[in-house]
């Protein structure tokens, strides 16, 4: 048996082609507060930190400036759908892609 594979590029529905998505503790984030109210809570000791950890996401501490700073998850963050890429590859039968082609008028087979 011979099968003709060609390859189908579609931009990534998930990220509509950026390669980022933003990382789902800050979609939630933005879901629950104002950047008025974001701004507010920058200020506020221990806020932020808590908010991430009771969502599962453990915030580290790193030194900066002779300061501790926390260091929360990146807001964006590669699309795990398309790996970063903005495409999905799939490889189709070409006889399928020629029975659409036919199908649409766009060929005579
Ligand atoms: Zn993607």
């Amino acid at each position: 048996m011979i099968r003709y594979l060609i390859t189908k590029e579609e931009t990534c529905p998930k990220c509509d082609g950026h390669k980022l998505v933003q990382h789902w503790a800050w979609v939630e984030f933005w879901e629950n507060h104002t950047t008025e109210e974001y701004r507010a809570l920058q200020d506020k000791d221990g806020y932020m930190e808590e908010w991430f950890e009771e969502r599962g996401y453990m915030v580290e501490s790193a030194p900066y400036m002779g300061q501790t700073v926390s260091l929360f998850p990146p807001e964006e963050v590669e699309c795990s759908e398309c790996r970063g890429t903005g495409i999905i590859r799939t490889e189709v039968n070409f006889q399928e892609v020629l029975n659409l082609l036919a199908q649409s008028g766009a060929i005579n087979v």
